[in-house]
C-alpha cells in the first residue's frame, strides 16, 4: 500500500457512493499513511527455517511459522502505536477515549509495549486482559491499537518468509506463512481466486470453487450475496460450516485495489452476513469488532 495519492483517490471514489463511511475511511487512511511511514524504517532479521524442517512443512502444506515466531521491531511498532493514539484522539468516540488512556499508560510506564506486542503474537488472552484492566480500556480496543501498530512489521516478516514458498501452490483455506485464516478473497483480472491472510496479509491463490474452510464443494450448499449496485463485491457463504468471506472482484473495480481499504468499506456486508446467521472465518478481526463500538 505504498501510493498514498492513489489510496486517497480510492477512498474518495468509495465515499462518493457511500458517504456514511466518511469518518471511518478518513481515520483508516490516516492509519495506513502512518503505517507506510513506519514501514520504511523497519529493521528486522529474517526468520530462518532449517532446510529439513522446511521440506517437511512444505510437503504437508503446513504454515512456515506460528504467529508468535514473527520477529518484532519493538521500537518501530512502539513509535507507530503513539502516532495511532494521536490520530485516534481527534475522533469523538470510544476509540478516542481509549487512545487517551493508552497514551497516558505508555507515558507513565504503567504498561510495557513489548509485553503487549508479545501477548498479541501469542494470542495470550490473560496478559491482554490484565493489560487492558491496567489501562482502563477494553481488551478489544487494546488489541486493535496493538495490531495496527504491529502490522507493518508482521507484513515485512511475511514478505521475507514468502521466499521459502517458491511459488508453490497452496490450495488451502489457511495462510501458508502463518496459518491464520483469510479475511478477504479477491478475483484477479483473469478471474483467479486469491485469499488474503487476516494476520500477516500474505496473499495466495486457491481454486475457484469450494468453501475455503470446510472444502465443501456441493454447489447446493454454497451461495453468495451480491448486489447489482456494488458489482465489485461478493460475499460467499457456506451452508455446511455457516461461515462467510467477503470478496472483491477486481474486474469490476473502478479504483486502485487496496484490500484493507475495501475491508473497512464493506462493513455493511459483515452486518448483512451476520444477520443471515453466518460468522466470519477469522476469529482475529480487531478492526471490525472495535472500530464502530
Ligand atoms: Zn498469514
Ligand atoms: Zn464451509
Amino acid at each position: 500500500m505504498a501510493d498514498i495519492a492513489l489510496l486517497e483517490k480510492s477512498r474518495d471514489q468509495i465515499l462518493k457512493k457511500r458517504p456514511a463511511y466518511t469518518d471511518i475511511l478518513n481515520f483508516y487512511v490516516r492509519v495506513f499513511q502512518a503505517q507506510e511511514e513506519i514501514r520504511r524504517q523497519i529493521r528486522i532479521d529474517p526468520v530462518s527455517i532449517d532446510p529439513s524442517l522446511l521440506d517437511k512443512k512444505l510437503g504437508h502444506d503446513m504454515p512456515l511459522i506460528d504467529p508468535d515466531q514473527f520477529v518484532m521491531d519493538q521500537s518501530a511498532s512502539g513509535r507507530l502505536l503513539e502516532t495511532l493514539c494521536d490520530i485516534a484522539e481527534n475522533r469523538s468516540d470510544a476509540l478516542s477515549k481509549a487512545a487517551v488512556s493508552l497514551k497516558s499508560a505508555m507515558a507513565n510506564s504503567r504498561i510495557n509495549t513489548e509485553t503487549l506486542f508479545d501477548a498479541v503474537l501469542a494470542s495470550d488472552g490473560e496478559t491482554l486482559s490484565t493489560l487492558s484492566g491496567t489501562i482502563g480500556i477494553t481488551a478489544g480496543h487494546l488489541i486493535m491499537f496493538a495490531f495496527l501498530s504491529m502490522s507493518p512489521v508482521i507484513e515485512t516478516g511475511a514478505g521475507q518468509l514468502s521466499v521459502y514458498l517458491k511459488d508453490r501452490s497452496h490450495d488451502k483455506g489457511y495462510c501458508p506463512v502463518c496459518g491464520n485464516y483469510p479475511d478477504l478473497f479477491f478475483l484477479d483480472d483473469t478471474g483467479k481466486r486469491h485469499l488474503k491472510c487476516s494476520f500477516c496479509s500474505h496473499c495466495w491463490e486457491v481454486g475457484r470453487m469450494g468453501c475455503v474452510i470446510c472444502e465443501n464443494n456441493d454447489p447446493d450448499t454454497r451461495q453468495y450475496f451480491f448486489s447489482p449496485e456494488e458489482k465489485e463485491y461478493r460475499v460467499d457463504v457456506c451452508e455446511a460450516c455457516r461461515k462467510y468471506i467477503k470478496g472483491v472482484d477486481t474486474r469490476h473495480l473502478d479504483r486502485a485495489f487496496f484490500p484493507k481499504l475495501e475491508l473497512v468499506a464493506t462493513m455493511h456486508l459483515d452486518i448483512k452476513a451476520g444477520e443471515a446467521g453466518y460468522t466470519s472465518l477469522s476469529d482475529f478481526d480487531p478492526i471490525k469488532e472495535e472500530t464502530l463500538s
